[in-house]
């Protein structure tokens, strides 16, 4: 089921003409950490898609839709592409192989701080079977000097494939609207794909979880984040001014993890609430009402049942 995040798009002020509409899906690849979701956020001009310093914390794909006077693109953020450990990643490189195929353009980010990775040249690898446009972009220029963006832009010619380079700092937010540009050169003219009020495919509740989830990551060291699931067990939006309130339930795979989420005297799940309440309250403009539980579901990342529940189905798109 998709669900609609209905929220008017800041950019969206002139009704759109169906007719000359430059209208298109685009797929946002690349391994992980080279900043997809950052991008996201930064085409958008809100925040939508979760950023952590840890890889693999996009686990499935997220529409986020860029809308103005003249065209609707519709960016797919996917998880970084790896090789498939368990069933969960089994399900998120299953989502960029969907995510491409409804595409008439991919862009594809490299890290220029740390150059060209065996990864990148897996990526590139599964953009070989892809008809539509590639774009390379070379995310993070403002982390090194040029001369370094010159050197890794000869070995994406040489090594990876001769595409259309362009410079990006997506975390500054240059070369963004180059990116738009670039795109609205070469999408069809077709009818818009979603409603001019929608921001994105995810409901609020799909992104408060994933809001929960990005605090764990932020907060939690080392390997506990990757065993973090977060469902949303109650949501519910009262009349204003009284706050939407929210109950979920933070999964991790062991006992030890357990103690280690709600931290001594509860403190570390009172930060990870605190913060998630923050940018929860960010998005949906209003007060929130946020409370947390913790439990131990042992293995939850090879159980396809819970994977299910948590929207990850293995098997097919969601
Ligand atoms: P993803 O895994 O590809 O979605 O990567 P994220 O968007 O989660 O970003 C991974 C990390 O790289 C985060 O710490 C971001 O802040 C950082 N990052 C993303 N884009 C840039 C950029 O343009 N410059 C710099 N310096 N850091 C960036
Ligand atoms: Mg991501």
């Amino acid at each position: 089921m998709v669900f609609r995040c209905i929220r008017v798009h800041p950019g969206a002020s002139v009704a759109l003409m169906a007719s000359d509409l430059i209208c298109g899906s685009v797929a946002v690849l690349g391994r992980p950490n080279v900043g997809k979701s950052t991008f996201l956020n930064a085409v958008l001009g809100q925040k939508l898609a979760i950023v952590s310093p840890k890889p693999q914390t996009t686990r499935g794909s997220m529409a986020g839709i860029y809308q103005d006077e003249r065209s609707q693109i519709v960016f797919y953020d996917t998880p970084g592409i790896h090789n498939p450990k368990n069933k969960l990643s089994q399900y998120m490189n299953r989502q960029v192989q969907d995510a491409l195929e409804g595409s008439e353009a991919a862009l594809f980010l490299l890290d220029v701080k740390e150059g060209l990775t065996e990864e990148d040249h897996l990526v590139a690898e599964w953009l070989k079977g892809f008809k539509g446009r590639i774009f390379c972009l070379l995310n993070k220029v403002d982390a090194v000097p040029a001369g370094r963006v010159q050197e890794v832009a000869g070995k994406v010619k040489a090594e990876l494939g001769d595409w259309t380079l362009l410079r990006m700092s997506a975390l500054k937010g240059s070369g963004v609207r180059e990116v738009v540009r670039e795109l609205q050169k070469i999408l069809p003219q077709q009818p818009a794909l979603f409603p001019e009020e929608d921001l994105t495919d995810k409901s609020l509740r799909d992104l408060s979880a994933e809001l929960i989830r990005e605090q764990c990551f932020l907060q939690l060291r080392q390997e506990i984040p990757y065993g973090v699931a977060v469902l949303i067990d109650k949501f519910e939006e009262k009349k204003e001014p009284q706050p939407i309130v929210i109950q979920a339930t933070i999964y991790v795979e062991k006992d030890s993890q357990k103690g280690v989420v709600i931290g001594a005297g509860g403190k570390q799940l009172k930060a990870i609430g605190s913060s998630a309440r923050g940018q929860i309250e960010r998005l949906v403009e209003r007060k929130v009402f946020l409370e947390l539980w913790v439990k131990v579901l042992k293995n939850w990342r090879k159980d396809e049942g819970f994977l299910k529940r948590l929207g990850y189905d293995p098997g097919g798109k969601k």
